[in-house]
């Protein structure tokens, strides 16, 4: 039987009003969350942001990441999410991002592609370099003009992020330390 666009209309508007007085819609909707997420696998981990450290919950099918959001269970955010937090599916699944190393050499005016071992030797060598460099034994006081041992490097910093735990922070601190640096620093207090 063929229905006009007025019936289609007015019996769309009879549903509504149904729904409205019970309450009580027959069907979940589409956007409602049970549908949303309905045969994904759900896993729960943390927000690599910041120290706040909110829980999420990421659904997943055949390993591909399908959603993201805050986890309800979760002590510290209850489901809530900051922006931040709220864009972290743009972080897992976006086009756009970079996964693989692009180096432009000194003086270049192009990038290159280079390996992940390429890029840490590169690194290695570098901080090697930097520190035999500009390592101080000693420097000289101007308050007293003494010279002071300090056995340090002010060629380069080291930059902690909010997603290293306890353990890994005292590794990084420590590494730090080891190599001279007195530049430690957090990229959430800054
Ligand atoms: S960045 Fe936002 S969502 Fe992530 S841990 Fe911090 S407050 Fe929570």
């Amino acid at each position: 039987m063929g229905m006009s666009r007025r019936q289609f209309l007015q019996g769309g508007a009879l549903a509504a009003a149904g729904v409205a007085i019970s309450g009580k819609p027959g069907e979940a909707s589409v956007d409602s969350p049970v549908t949303r997420i309905k045969g994904l696998k759900a896993s729960t981990t943390i927000c690599p942001f910041c120290a706040v450290g909110c829980g999420l919950l990421v659904h997943t099918k055949n390993g591909k990441v399908i959603n993201i959001e805050g986890d309800p269970q979760h002590p510290i955010n209850q489901g809530a999410l900051c922006s931040k937090g709220s864009s972290l599916f743009q972080v897992a699944v976006n086009e756009k991002r970079l996964q693989k190393v692009m180096y432009r050499a000194p003086g270049s005016d192009r990038f290159e592609e280079k390996s992940w071992d390429w890029a840490l030797d590169k690194i290695a060598l570098r901080m090697k370099e930097t520190r035999d460099r500009t390592f101080k034994v000693s420097e000289l006081n101007k308050k007293d003009n003494k010279e002071y041992v300090v056995n340090r490097t002010d060629g380069m910093a080291f930059f902690g992020g909010a997603g290293l735990d306890n353990e890994e922070c005292y590794l990084w601190s420590k590494f730090s330390r080891a190599m001279g640096v007195g530049q430690l620093e957090h990229q959430a207090r800054l």
